[in-house]
């Protein structure tokens, strides 16, 4: 799905050289890698505050920590959506409350998102399905309305512009009281291990936030409050630097391989090719198609036999998952998300398609799907 090693090749000087500049000076925690990183970061954003961690689920969890938020507390999320999002939630004693999706954009239904708040309802977790986002004008309208803090899920649209009503635009996880990304080798960032980052523009809430990544502690070894450690490896930070500096020409090669694929299925009745919302660019961390009709396992085994890999994300829905199984929640709750889940495949998307993989992969899929 990913050609991380053809990637490497390219930027493998600059690469090389922030590792063996970390070895070196062995400053392996929080050394200048990380707070370069950081300070770049923000400046990428244009974030007031860039909190690097360890992965994209502490980022999670690290914002619900650090907005106090207590057992019984209900979060609403999408049914349609990785598990991270959903397992920080109840590891932390609140209630998962989740909603169906919009069958165009894969994210939020505002309708939906409405229908679930309650006198209970302390936060919002939108996420950015795919790498496009969710529509956070009326997002942040509702959280205004009935005082609810908004998390943004941003793991997989980092680098995402959300274009608002009159023109202007924010980058994706700086729009809500706090943002969170991970930065796992196949995130449209990725590191070549763990990483993750969490963003905010609340000078308080950045402050808590970093109390909470390093142990609760306030002053050196007096710990206010329950944390925990998680921190950005300062060898991924020297990678991801390298890298940052690339994002923007890497979302472009996805557009363009998004784009030749869209193409090739243009029209055809049993293929639905993703839909580009007009409030949000699309970085295409998957590229995912909507089938109809269509024998899904044997186009998957027509694909592998090919050595085309394509994946279904995701096959199982939150709410039907054996971990989350709730009395509130039974087939048939959320239509949208479920038959998302049934009828969805995404292709090989990364920065390093070339035309001649690309028409191999399309000519391969319509082979079957004629
Ligand atoms: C990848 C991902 C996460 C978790 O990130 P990790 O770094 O793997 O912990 C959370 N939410 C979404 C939507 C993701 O895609």
């Amino acid at each position: 799905m990913v050609d991380l090693k053809s990637q490497y090749e390219k930027i493998k000087p600059e690469v090389d050289k922030g590792i063996q500049e970390v070895i070196d000076a062995c400053a392996f925690i929080n050394g200048p890698a990380v707070n370069g990183f950081q300070s770049e970061m923000e400046k990428y954003l244009g974030v007031k505050h860039v909190i690097p961690c360890a992965n994209g689920t502490d980022a999670l969890q690290v914002a619900m920590m650090a907005l106090g938020l207590k057992p019984g507390d209900e979060v609403i999320t999408v049914s349609f959506t990785f598990i991270a999002t959903a397992e920080v939630i109840a590891l932390l004693g609140l209630t998962p409350v989740l909603v169906d999706v919009d069958p165009d954009t894969f994210n939020i239904s505002i309708d939906s998102l409405k229908k679930a708040i309650t006198s209970k309802t302390k936060a919002i977790v939108p996420v950015h399905l795919f790498g496009q986002c969710a529509d956070m004008e009326a997002i942040m309208e509702i959280a205004k309305e009935y005082n609810l803090f908004v998390i943004e899920d941003a793991c997989q649209a980092i680098g995402a512009d959300y274009i608002f009503k009159d023109g202007s635009r924010k980058k994706a996880g700086t729009i809500g009281h706090i943002g969170c990304t991970s930065f796992f080798p196949s995130k449209n960032l990725g590191c070549y291990g763990d990483g993750g980052a969490i963003f905010t523009n609340d000078d308080d809430l950045d402050k808590q936030m970093r109390v909470v990544v390093n142990h609760g502690m306030v002053v050196r070894y007096y710990h206010d409050y329950i944390g925990v450690n998680s921190r950005l490896d300062s060898i991924q930070a020297a990678i991801l630097r390298v890298k940052l500096q690339h994002l923007d020409e890497y979302a472009k090669a996805r557009n363009y391989a998004a784009s030749y694929y869209s193409k090739a299925f243009a029209n055809h009745p049993k293929i639905k090719t993703p839909h580009i919302a007009n409030n949000s660019t699309h970085v295409f961390h998957q590229y995912t198609l909507v089938l109809n009709n269509v024998d899904r396992t044997a186009l998957q085994n027509h694909m592998a036999a090919k050595e085309i890999p394509a994946m279904i994300y995701y096959p199982v829905p939150l709410h039907l998952q054996k971990a989350y199984i709730d009395p509130r929640y039974k087939s048939g709750d959320f239509p949208h998300t479920e038959a998302l889940c049934a009828s969805v495949i995404s292709l090989p998307m990364h920065s390093e398609l070339d035309d001649e993989q690309l028409k191999y992969i399309t000519d391969s899929l319509l082979e079957f799907i004629n």
